[in-house]
């Protein structure tokens, strides 16, 4: 899912493309996408209103809009905004389209269909609401991590007191926004914490080095316009962060510190990347970690069972459940996940069969979001219109 660097990438390109158009029409085919208004009722608020800004708000776009009103664009999984021309071919997963009126049309495209839209009215403050009063998507996020105002201070008066787990605490985006799974574990990698160590065993150089890693990492990726893995991509292309990645996707390959295999572990619905030996974990967080650890081996199983249960005995093809074998049986994945909770995932390495299954993974899960991605670019993206200097791109004045 796109967190605080790709979002920021999205909302940057859309800005230099779109800022000063106004918007003349709107077509939506997926009603639920639009989470405030009815289709009709969109396209008739948004009509004759001018694009004046585009920003960003943890992992959502805010795109400011003239006569006091916002819309907001979470992409979550698989959303993608593209800029086109009219005539430009589309493609059935494009949910909703903004007619602009240069002749481009502002195009959101969202293969699994969980991305929202949201129009509401801006407060002189920059609040946003509904038309019914209801509270804004923005409420109840935490601070902005690359804010200035985001300080050490700011950091440590936040992270004292809680009683999280690192990992859940930096994705919790009431906690700071933006922050997800991929740089939730690369900046734990960077600092050297395990994810499943509580923020109360922090010590200040902890905490210090926690902050420092955060910013640095978000810093980095919003420099190189985000990680592009699964469907990611920008309306001015992809990003390259995922190239610069430590831990994150890296299961079994080795760790770029220790050169000890990264392992991969599930919390709740998320795998975690680490480096069991680089991020040690505190002995007095080890009983809670292997209970959080044991629970997640069980719902392992009950998938791995489902799987089994679902899949074809024999002659599937491709359709295979992630983690089934060729016979449609669960794979043995490494060590059993009871192995992983008792002692590899607070120190041991796991086997080397564990390694090359899981490079095989990784390699097959970047190889289809590659394809997937170029797929989407070719029937979602013409050239941007281009000035008379032959730069793409909008007019600055
Ligand atoms: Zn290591």
């Amino acid at each position: 899912m796109p967190e605080l660097p790709e979002v920021e990438t999205v909302a940057r390109d859309l800005r230099a493309l779109v800022v000063g158009a106004t918007i003349v029409g709107a077509a939506c085919d997926w009603p639920a996408t639009v989470q405030t208004h009815t289709p009709e009722a969109l396209a008739e608020t948004v009509s004759g209103r001018v694009i004046e800004a585009v920003g960003r708000r943890g992992k959502r776009i805010v795109v400011e809009l003239s006569g006091d009103r916002a819309l907001t664009v979470h992409l979550k999984m698989t959303g993608q905004l593209f800029v086109v021309t009219s005539d430009t071919p589309s493609d059935r997963h494009v949910h909703l389209v903004l007619a602009l009126d240069d002749g481009r049309e502002v195009r959101f495209r969202d293969v699994r269909k969980f991305g929202r839209v949201g129009l509401y009215a801006r407060s002189e403050v920059g609040e946003l609401e509904t038309e019914e009063g209801e509270a804004s998507p923005l409420a109840g996020l935490g601070p902005e991590p690359l804010d200035p105002a985001f300080t050490l201070r700011a950091w440590r008066q936040r992270i004292r007191g809680r009683r999280g787990r690192l990992k859940s605490l930096l994705t919790d985006q009431g906690f700071v926004a933006g922050v997800g799974n991929i740089y939730a574990d690369e900046a734990l990698w960077r600092a050297r914490l395990h994810p499943l160590r509580t923020a109360g065993t922090l010590r200040p150089d902890d905490e210090r080095r926690l902050y420092r890693e955060v910013r640095a990492i978000l810093t980095e990726a919003v420099e190189r316009r985000g990680s592009s893995i699964d469907d990611y991509t920008a309306p001015e292309g992809d990003g390259s962060m995922q190239e610069r990645l430590d831990v994150y996707q890296r299961e079994g390959e080795p760790c770029r510190r220790c050169g000890r295999p990264i392992r991969r572990i599930v919390l709740g619905i998320r795998a975690t990347h680490f480096c069991s030996f680089c991020q040690r974990l505190p002995a007095v967080d080890r009983p809670g970690a292997a209970r959080i650890l044991a629970a997640g081996v069980a719902r392992e199983r009950a998938l791995a069972r489902r799987a089994a249960k679902a899949a074809p005995r024999a002659g599937g093809t491709g359709a295979r459940a992630p983690g089934s074998g060729s016979d449609g049986r669960p794979a043995r994945r490494g060590p059993r996940w009871t192995e992983a909770a008792a002692e590899g995932a607070l120190g041991l390495t796991p086997a080397e069969a564990a390694r090359a299954a899981a490079r095989a993974r990784t390699e097959r899960t970047r190889r289809a979001a590659a394809t997937r991605r170029a797929a989407a670019r070719g029937s979602a993206v013409a050239p941007a219109p281009e000035s008379a200097d032959g730069q793409p791109g909008v007019d600055e004045g």
